[in-house]
């Protein structure tokens, strides 16, 4: 349920608010928008369905009004504004298109250095790179672990590139969260409830990704969990669902964009790399996923894919990279953004 103050209502209006909220059990969350103040219930509201009208009586209340979707602090409605997440010095969310870039995983101390300075060279703000891989098969790379953590480190040292890389399991969080400036919960483990819970905890902001099989309602859902801990973070990033079609690795839902741009106030970015499976087709579709409305881009750039470890065949090489940067360039500005 939120609770919508008047254009004009006092601090003194929204303490006695609050207060009446939290004495009733809730906890509240207020969003303080340009035009009016918000004041989200965060509770099981049901047993208060029948007396909404006690607040609306209430000085400088304008309105009561339940949520109806299954997710509340997601939705739109709790939290009209955009969500902006400042990390590393910069800002998820805002005008700018973000683009995260670097390879699969982090295979060498030269492999990861020399990713990070091509990446920064062209323009992305964040290194991405696996240290705890989820392979398909057990027998593949699984990932250089802490050791891989420290080398994104020091590439962060090097180029100030802020680092986003992937928790395995909820022991791991604390680890991870020691290096990482953002914290990946990948498709397999979207609706890992455990690790959601431990990511939420971790009071770093989480990129979570699309279970390729989730719908938007769960993947919400699964924001939801995060949020729940106050944790209020959360970047969602579409990376392609399984369909019938085989051609590509998965299908990119564009849909998913201006979907969640009406449903949710947190930030949306894609992941073409993934969600194409083909380098070939990497940056026609991030010129969409721009033209779209995505905050940002997550691409996995490699300085020789021919000889990476993982996901070498959806891998742009630097200058592939350096020419996708200036493309998104010019679709941002046509769209009203920048990169
Ligand atoms: C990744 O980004 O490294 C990754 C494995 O992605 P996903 O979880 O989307 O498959
Ligand atoms: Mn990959």
């Amino acid at each position: 349920m939120i609770i919508v103050m008047k254009r004009g209502a006092t601090p003194e209006e929204l303490q006695a608010v609050v207060r009446q909220v939290e004495e009733l059990g809730f906890r509240t969350h207020v969003s303080q928008g340009e035009e009016r103040t918000i004041v989200g219930l965060i509770g099981d509201e049901r047993p208060l369905m029948e007396n909404l009208h006690r607040f609306e009586l209430m000085q400088g209340v304008e309105r009561v009004l339940p949520i109806l979707r299954p997710y509340k602090l997601a939705s739109r409605e709790f939290h009209p504004e955009d969500t902006q997440i400042q990390v590393n010095g910069q800002t998820i969310g805002g005008r700018r298109v973000v683009v995260i870039a670097g390879p699969c995983a982090v295979e060498s101390r030269d492999q990861i250095l020399e990713a990070a300075w091509a990446v920064r060279e062209a323009g992305a703000s964040f290194l991405r790179g696996g240290a705890f891989k989820p392979r398909t098969s057990p027998y593949s790379f699984q990932g250089l672990g802490e050791e891989g953590l420290e080398l994104l480190a020091e590439a962060r040292e090097a180029t100030g590139l802020g680092i986003v890389t992937k928790v395995m399991a909820p022991e791991q969080v604390p680890l991870v969260a020691r290096y990482a400036d953002i914290l990946q919960v990948g498709t397999r483990n979207m609706q890992n409830y455990s690790r959601l819970h431990a990511v939420g905890e971790a009071k770093k902001p989480v990129l979570l990704k699309r279970g390729w099989m989730s719908t938007l309602e769960e993947w919400l859902m699964a924001a939801e969990y995060i949020l729940s801990h106050s944790n209020h973070q959360v970047i969602l990033c579409e990376r392609g669902i399984r369909t019938f079609e085989t051609y590509t690795r998965n299908t990119l839902d564009i849909n998913a964009v201006p979907a969640l741009k009406q449903l949710t106030h947190l930030p949306v970015m894609v992941d073409p790399s993934h969600g194409t499976g083909r380098w070939e087709l990497v940056t026609p579709v991030a010129r969409a996923a721009v033209a779209a409305g995505a905050d940002g881009l997550l691409v996995e750039v490699h300085p020789h894919p021919e000889a990476a470890f993982s996901d070498g065949a959806q891998s742009l090489k630097p200058c592939r990279f350096k020419a996708l940067m200036e493309e998104i360039r010019r679709v941002a500005e046509a769209v009203g953004r920048e990169v």
